[in-house]
């Protein structure tokens, strides 16, 4: 959200409507709007949403690095309070980093911030607000986003795939979430035995990768230059081989972690957001090769597909809360 200011919280109508015109616009009258956050390790975004997925109004607000859960308190319900208040919503969902307790709404952790373990994220604003607060991991909820509001819409089984500096897998089977507790969203499953350490301290995990991370590090050890993302990788692609070779090395590292989701779950519909959705048919037409290649005995069942995602990059996990809301109180 390039056009708010940082470390300010704030209300933000969408574009130059105002919520008011919005409501003609994309919401029926009298109709419930959805509260919907995103929670990361510095930083708090609140939206308030209308059932057909239109941002109405947005907050964001920044915090210090710190392990004091009463500064989490305070920008989460302060920013809450600010975007949310008077507007009734019918529900709340967070999309929350680290690792969050579902069942109850509780975090549970999140890298580097341990005196958060055990924040109490759904009850908080409950007494905030007086409506249902639903919570759970963000990367697995950009899944409803995409299921409610997005390419997924009338699909009982699809894959949501988050990229670029973050990686994850949010997976409907069945027209159900899965979301075991304890459970998490795929960075971290073992694809190379004694590969790099990860930040969770294992080694060879997806992560250590397929993240943008490792495309820095990868082109600067191959003498590639800055190459910062996906778009910068394609266009060095075209002028020289070490690019060209590097980029079909990322595409199958991120294809090697999907690979285990079609080979357990056969989703079909990959859904991919983050900087390899900017890539095309250049870079995701090699992921659904590899796909196809390691599923081309299930001729019987839906081929593999991987296309970018259509919804904004920013509001994904925000579209994802708000997904999981309507997913929580209609029961699909
Ligand atoms: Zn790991």
């Amino acid at each position: 959200m390039a056009d708010v200011p940082r470390s300010n919280r704030h209300l933000q109508p969408v574009g130059a409507e105002t919520a008011e015109a919005d409501r003609g616009d994309g919401v029926t009258p009298g109709e419930s709007l959805i509260g919907s956050v995103e929670l990361l390790a510095g930083s708090v975004r609140v939206a308030l949403v209308s059932p057909a997925g239109r941002i109405v109004q947005r907050a964001e607000q920044e915090f210090p690095a710190t392990d004091d859960p009463g500064v989490l308190r305070a920008a989460l319900q302060d920013t809450v309070e600010g975007c949310l208040a008077g507007s009734d919503p019918c529900g709340v969902g967070v999309a929350s980093a680290g690792l969050v307790d579902h069942t109850t709404g509780v975090l549970r952790r999140i890298d580097d911030r341990p005196g958060f373990t055990g924040y109490p994220i759904a009850a908080s604003l409950t007494k905030l607000l007086g409506c249902p607060v639903f919570v759970d991991h963000r990367a697995r909820l950009q899944v409803l986003g995409d299921r409610w509001f997005g390419q997924g819409a009338g699909r009982a089984s699809f894959a949501s795939v988050a990229t670029g500096d973050t990686l994850g897998v949010g997976l409907l089977h069945e027209g159900k979430v899965i979301a075991p507790l304890g459970g998490r969203s795929g960075a971290h499953i073992t694809v190379a035995v004694g590969g790099r350490r990860c930040s969770c301290g294992n080694l060879g995990c997806w992560k250590t990768i397929a993240t943008s991370t490792w495309l820095r590090q990868e082109a600067t050890v191959r003498g590639l230059g800055e190459i910062t993302g996906v778009g910068d990788l394609i266009a060095a692609a075209r002028q020289n081989t070490g690019a060209r070779r590097l980029m079909a090395e990322y595409a199958d590292n991120l294809a090697v972690g999907l690979s285990s989701v079609q080979h357990l779950l056969a989703p079909g519909l990959y859904i991919v957001h983050g900087d390899a959705a900017v890539g095309g048919g250049e870079f995701l037409g090699r992921i659904e090769e590899r796909l196809r290649a390691v599923s081309d005995w299930a001729e019987f069942a839906e081929r593999p597909r991987v296309v970018a995602a259509d919804t904004a990059a920013d509001d994904v996990a925000l579209l994802g809360g708000a997904g999981l809301v309507l997913s929580r109180l209609s029961g699909q």
